[in-house]
């Protein structure tokens, strides 16, 4: 089965990013992914493959008629090894349980989608390593329909642009994405996870971070003029809207999330991020962070506050609505293999989005792989080659 293969062959290549070094990629190793990447594509007759100084894998391959855009990316996520990655085949999964070692078992009972998998073929982890399904099944599914294409010539397609992208798991993955080199009308991430999600909405997001200059003298003769930064903080967090954080927010709700605090009586520094569906309640939030700086300012003049709020990315579905094609195409190969297109709400953010700030709307779609992120992800075979046909015939004329 020369679609598994591919599929652990890209496993065991450890691509893991890093947060922490600066650099594009993050870490050298994705490159040897990119690397093999580039010769495999050569062989399946896409001879302008090419990696560029980023680490980011460009191809095309020509047909007729639309420009469509294929991306997945080599990282994989920071919270568990991808060192000596060994997946395991399970086939005929009893939709019970399924040992991955002495100490780790896979169960239904802990993952209750585990039930929909009864009688498929499961590859899953040997309980040491995350799978890295994330994003090397969506690798895997482009090149086996670029394969596909490959082997019957006399298949009529579209003009097909691929990317392979760097750095996704860090947040990174559009930074040095070109839609030059890219060249597509539209696009599709296949980063997510059901095969029936054609995904084009996710939050509105903003960074706000905030230094508030306290007043500093002796706490024995402070009467009157000491003002201590932590407590002005506090002051200002219960300016903040009541049950609108990520414990209360319910599935299309956004939030405010403090996700880092430090400082002293004298000085704070404090960073939250925003989230929001919608621009407008985003904005909202803007105003009342605003208004609540001016009101702690008005109250203590002898404080100072700085702060910062930054764009990190936007709704896809602003794109969408204006351009709908590769959501409709998607959809419809999507129907051709008798699965009905959902599309749920993304509570984060995709590369595909900011892809479609930059002009190329970009979709997600699902690899059939899930429990992303850890030792406990697999992938369901079946699932994984449905979505292999479905983006033959997106591809397809
Ligand atoms: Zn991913």
């Amino acid at each position: 089965m020369e679609h598994i293969e591919r599929f652990i062959r890209y496993a065991k290549i450890d691509t893991q990013s890093n947060d922490k070094t600066g650099t594009t990629p993050s870490t050298e190793k994705q490159k040897n992914l990119s690397r093999l990447l580039v010769n495999e594509l050569k062989e399946l007759g896409l001879e302008d493959a090419y990696m560029d100084e980023y680490g980011i894998v460009y191809a095309h391959k020509k047909g007729e008629g639309d420009k469509i855009g294929l991306n997945a990316h080599v990282d994989t996520a920071l919270e568990v090894t991808d060192t000596n990655v060994n997946p395991q085949i399970h086939k005929n999964f009893d939709g019970v349980s399924v040992k991955l070692n002495d100490k780790l078992v896979l169960s239904s009972e802990q993952f209750p989608i585990l039930k929909n998998f009864k009688g498929c073929d499961l590859i899953t982890t040997d309980g040491n390593t995350l799978l890295g399904a994330d994003d090397k099944a969506g690798i895997a599914i482009i090149m086996s329909a670029l394969a596909y294409f490959h082997t019957h010539p006399e298949v009529k397609h579209h003009n097909i642009s691929v990317s392979f992208t760097v750095d996704e798991e860090i947040g990174e993955g559009a930074k040095h994405f070109s839609l030059e080199k890219m060249d597509a009308d539209y696009a599709f991430t296949i980063d997510g996870a059901h095969p029936s999600n054609v995904d084009f909405e996710n939050f509105n997001a903003k960074h706000f971070e905030m230094d508030i200059d306290g007043v500093s003298v002796h706490p024995g003769e402070g009467k009157g003029r000491l003002i201590n930064a932590v407590l002005m903080l506090n002051e200002f967090l219960n300016m903040m809207p009541k049950n609108d954080t990520p414990y209360e927010a319910n599935e299309d709700e956004g939030f405010w999330h403090l996700t880092g605090v430090n400082g002293s009586s004298d000085k704070v520094h404090v960073e939250f991020i925003l989230r929001d569906f919608c621009k407008e309640k985003l904005l909202k939030r803007v105003e009342i962070i605003e208004n609540s700086i001016q009101t702690l300012l008005k109250k203590y003049p002898a404080i100072k506050i700085k702060y910062d709020i930054v764009d990190q990315y936007e709704n896809m579905r602003q794109y969408v609505d204006k351009n709908p094609k590769p959501v409709e195409v998607a959809k419809a190969a999507l129907r051709k293999n008798g699965i009905e297109p959902v599309s749920s709400k993304i509570r984060g953010g995709t590369d595909g989005a900011t892809f479609s700030k930059m002009g190329l709307v970009t979709p997600n779609l699902g690899t059939g792989s899930y429990n992303h992120h850890g030792r406990y992800e697999f992938l369901v075979i079946q699932e994984f080659e449905k979505m292999i046909q479905v983006v033959i015939d997106i591809l397809k004329i």
